[in-house]
């Protein structure tokens, strides 16, 4: 729009205003300019402009909120430049249209009020709708004002959107902690109710774990408290990525940090969870003065589907919980519930034993001979962890890998397994006076070949450092373990295969076995699951089963190896199925690598009574 700077006689201008069409018309070319002016100046006295009402006209053109003078039914007459810009049109395109158009529904019946002729005054917050549909929140104002008999209306609007925002930001402090970002007392407070409110499945279990982070208070005195801050950032950080996205990590206030954790399916999750938070924060954290080290003591509330608690009582069980960890030292996870405790408490307890177990000198690794069917001679080992507890004996393979898999303990448990069978390995390999150089199998798992870059690191440093050469070393990997993520799992395998070691599918036919597979992993050897094995010479599914893993391994030119052969006629029936390699009680079960010395590196085994010494 461009305002004419003509003035405009009085008496024309009301002339205009009864006629609406020749009105608008004429506020299209600016001349209206006058009811504004006359509007800011609050005087129901109407005057002609003259030069000196620039001046007024230069203010209202110049607010930073909008404004516009409507009539009495509701059509814009004039609006301000900054009315244009919040509504994204020009002035032309607003002038002329419905005042209503601009805003939400939900406002409609307030501003036609305060449009009309008994208009209150006043202001209401009202929503703008800009022309591209976006909602704008504004404060609405309106002074009404008479010009000669006719009703008119001015509006100012002003834009709220940064008053909201600002007042989302106070709302989000006051429920949040300055320092880390993480929820606050008052936020975790809240959530615990909902989700004790959600609790409708029996099965899920609600945790909640108290977290007060051990000998904070020295790592303030001693290095300031701007490095107590850095750790306690740290902290937070690895808190949630420890956690689900679902769960809520909250901060206490000093040291204390609180996790709540829904639909757990039972309480020995939560002693996992614990156990992963305790593992993560444990792991030492770099600052300005140098890497620091602390770890968590951690309490642990639950409550079950049935359990008349309240959000309050839950977070006191698990604070006491957590006062009990940290009388017994650093580093220590402790249940609330005594019955659930029972249950969580074998599992939690060999975790935290595990955790010790590589640095006491706990792990050792037996060796199961491998062994040339057709020659009947050994020609390599399978070495096969087995964990001396200090109470609770021997503790077979399948009673704590699976969580060393889930804590990720399995990773530092592997390099231990790698590198000692490599120097094993390379002990037999010189001792060795039959000239042939047997071979030792690894078993490594899935969360390994997840970390790849360290498993090839500590494949290779343990190569080096044992002097082991690399075709006598076989990594076996489970078929599972390769399908979790294919693509990574074959980049993996292929950077072990350029270090020169060998690579078996153990357990193959268990998994989602198939020709794909074989086509796509450079794989050296297919071990045959013992399951298929048991039933050879006896059940005639079995048989077809291992004939055909056999045959398959053939026609891919990679060497099959029976696992679990116990009887004479399994063998005999393998022996007609062409397989070349075999391992079982028949020979010998994993024994101590001192017992199996003498058998391995002078004379061949013979399939006799070891089968009765199985332990
Ligand atoms: P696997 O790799 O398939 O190992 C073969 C399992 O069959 C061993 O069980 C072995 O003792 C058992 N076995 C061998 N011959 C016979 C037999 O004639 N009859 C019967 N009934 N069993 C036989 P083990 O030592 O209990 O190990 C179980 C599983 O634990 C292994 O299965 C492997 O998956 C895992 N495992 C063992 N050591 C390690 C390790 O160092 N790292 C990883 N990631 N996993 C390991
Ligand atoms: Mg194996
Ligand atoms: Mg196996």
């Amino acid at each position: 729009m461009s305002p004419s700077h003509d003035a405009i006689e009085l008496e024309a201008l009301r002339a205009r205003l009864a006629d609406a069409e020749e009105t608008l018309r004429a506020i299209r070319h600016g001349e209206v300019d006058a009811l504004v002016i006359g509007a800011v100046a609050g005087e129901e006295q109407l005057f002609t402009l003259t030069g000196a009402d620039q001046t007024y006209r230069n203010f209202v053109e110049g607010m930073s909120d909008g404004a516009a003078t409507v009539s009495a039914d509701g059509i814009i007459l004039y609006a301000n430049q900054a009315l244009a810009d919040l509504v994204g049109a020009s002035c032309s395109r607003i002038v002329g249209q419905p005042v209503l158009a601009l805003l939400t529904e939900p406002s409609w019946p307030r501003v036609r009020d305060m449009i009309g002729p008994a208009s209150p005054g006043g202001s209401i917050e009202a929503v703008l709708l800009t022309v591209d549909k976006q909602e704008v929140p504004a404060l609405v104002g309106a002074s009404a004002l008479t010009v000669d008999q006719t009703h008119i209306t001015c509006l100012t609007i002003t834009d709220l959107t940064s008053e909201r925002n600002a007042e989302a930001n106070l709302a989000h402090l006051a429920q949040h902690d300055a320092l880390t970002g993480l929820p606050n007392r008052t936020l975790l407070t809240d959530r615990i109710q909902h989700a004790l409110e959600r609790r409708t499945t029996g099965t899920g279990q609600l945790a909640l774990l108290f977290c007060d982070v051990d000998g904070f208070k020295n790592i303030n005195d001693a290095y300031g408290h701007q490095v107590g801050d850095a750790v306690l950032k740290t902290i937070a950080t690895r808190i949630l990525s420890t956690i689900r996205p679902q769960d809520t990590a909250a901060r206490m206030g000093g040291d204390e940090f609180v996790v709540l954790c829904e639909d757990l399916a039972d309480p020995g999750t939560a002693a996992m969870v614990a156990a992963r938070l305790s593992a993560a924060v444990a792991a030492v954290i770099p600052t300005s003065i140098g890497e620091i080290e602390t770890t968590l003591s951690i309490g642990v509330a639950l409550a079950g589907h049935g359990d008349d608690v309240s959000s309050d009582t839950l977070l006191r069980d698990a604070d006491e919980a957590m006062y009990k960890a940290k009388r017994q030292g650093p580093n220590v996870i402790e249940l609330f519930d005594e019955t659930l405790r029972s249950m969580a408490a074998s599992r939690l307890e060999l975790l935290s034993d595990l955790r010790r177990a590589t640095a006491n000198g706990e792990l050792r690794l037996f060796y199961q001979p491998v062994v040339d069917i057709v020659e009947e001679s050994v020609v390599g080992v399978e070495a096969l962890l087995r964990w001396q507890h200090p109470t609770r004996g021997l503790v077979p393979p399948d009673d704590f890998i699976p969580f060393a898999e889930r804590s990720g303990l399995i990773v530092p448990i592997g390099d231990w397994v790698m590198r000692e069978a490599c120097h094993q390995g390379a002990r037999w390999q010189r001792a060795s006076r039959s000239g042939r150089r047997p071979t030792m199998s690894v078993n490594v798992s899935g969360r390994q070949l997840t970390h790849g870059a360290r498993l090839v690191d500590t494949v290779q440093a343990a190569l080096a450092d044992s002097g082991l050469d690399p075709t006598a070393l076989i990594l076996e990997v489970t078929e599972s373990a390769l399908m979790d993520d294919a693509a990574a799992a074959l980049r993996v395998v292929q950077r072990l295969k350029s270090l020169g070691v060998r690579i078996a599918i153990d357990d193959f036919g268990t998994g989602y076995s198939s020709l794909v597979y074989l086509k796509r992993f450079p794989v050296d050897l297919l071990k045959v699951d013992r399951s298929f094995v048991a039933g050879l010479g006896r059940n005639r599914d079995d048989s077809v089963i291992a004939r055909s893993v056999i045959e398959l391994a053939h026609a891919f030119d990679i060497s099959a190896v029976a696992e679990g052969i116990e009887r004479p006629e399994q063998l005999a029936e393998l022996r007609r199925l062409d397989c070349r390699y075999g391992q079982g009680h028949l020979w010998s079960p994993p024994r101590p690598a001192e017992e199996l010395g003498h058998e391995l590196v002078v004379s061949p085994l013979q399939p006799t009574t070891a089968a009765s010494t199985v332990a």
